[in-house]
């Protein structure tokens, strides 16, 4: 059965999409941590992000790098943190974090809720400043 995330990548379940190529999909998370928090999906269905051939895993991180550098536009930090945890979706994923100081990664933190109109926006403000949009 396909994953929730494949379902995402295939337009069957909404997503705020930020960035897209053949291979790998970026889309904004849906109880973020902060605003901009992102997660960067390979469109190949695979559970455990170490089952990725290193080819497959070193290119899921460039894109994964040039998904960080908008979201640092987008969203001034001091840094983009990166995180893999997988246990509550089992289609690999990293998370992206704008961070202005490591507690900004706990993911016991209490999430953000925010409206539909405001995920637009930072969809839009990300997506705008990846470099590799259309
Ligand atoms: P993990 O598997 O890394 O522990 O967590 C999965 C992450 O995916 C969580 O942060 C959760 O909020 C996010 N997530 C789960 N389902 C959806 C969904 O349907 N849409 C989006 N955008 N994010 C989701």
């Amino acid at each position: 059965m396909a994953t929730i995330f494949s379902k995402i990548v295939a337009g069957e379940i909404p997503s705020y999409k930020v960035a897209e190529d053949d291979k790998f999909y970026a889309f904004l998370d849906i109880n973020p941590l902060v605003k901009g928090h992102t997660l960067v999906v390979p469109k190949k269905e695979v559970d455990y992000i170490y089952d990725l051939s290193d080819e497959e895993l070193a290119a899921m991180h460039v894109f994964a790098k040039h998904v960080a550098l908008a979201i640092q536009k987008a969203f001034p930090c001091r840094k983009v943190g990166e995180a893999v945890i997988g246990l509550e979706v089992p289609h690999a994923h990293i998370h992206l974090i704008p961070i202005q100081n490591e507690s900004d990664m706990l993911f016991s933190n209490p999430k953000l809720k925010l409206s539909d109109e405001e995920f637009k926006s930072i969809e839009e403000r990300i997506h705008n400043a990846w470099e590799g949009k259309a």
